[in-house]
């Protein structure tokens, strides 16, 4: 099992609308091809290693431990991670906590009322859980790279 087979892999996953994969090594795997898997991002790859193993696990065991992979919920994004940033508020109340996912681009705010992560549908976010309105902003009204995140409305208590 080398580089190349992992390769292989990675170029299969690309044709398929997924974003994970898991690879079942039944020989020897070598350490380069070890560490390719290790560092494949998209799609990201677990690494199976079964030599002498001559059962399948069952798929829904992987299914679980690929799921909390990514901290994305936009849906059809399982795999993305936010990156947060803090956004200190003019007027002085506490830093909304913002920020686009490296996958697929959403961007999701955490609502400072209930603590709720809301992804962003538009640049309008209603928390579904509380209610509480959020608008993403840009210093450049064409560009759609968000500089900043204001509160719009309160949530229920
Ligand atoms: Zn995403
Ligand atoms: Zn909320």
């Amino acid at each position: 099992m080398a580089v190349t087979h992992i390769d292989k892999f990675v170029g299969m996953l690309l044709d398929l609308p997924v974003d994970s994969g898991v690879f079942y090594a039944f020989g020897p795997v070598t350490p380069g091809a070890r560490q390719r898997a290790a560092n494949a991002r998209h799609p990201k790859i677990s690494m199976k290693e079964l030599a002498g193993e001559a059962l399948f696990p069952p798929w829904s065991d992987n299914l679980e431990e690929i799921s909390p992979w990514g901290t994305c919920r936009a849906p059809n994004c399982r795999a993305g991670e936010i990156w947060w940033q803090t956004f200190v508020q003019d007027d002085g109340t506490d830093a909304i906590e913002a920020g686009s996912c490296d996958y697929c681009g959403t961007w999701t705010v955490k609502c400072r009322d209930c603590g709720e992560e809301e992804y962003a549908f538009s640049t309008d976010v209603t928390c579904m859980t509380c209610g509480a309105g959020y608008e993403l902003t840009s210093s450049d009204y064409q560009s759609n790279n968000w500089d900043g995140v204001v509160q719009t409305s309160k949530g229920h208590d």
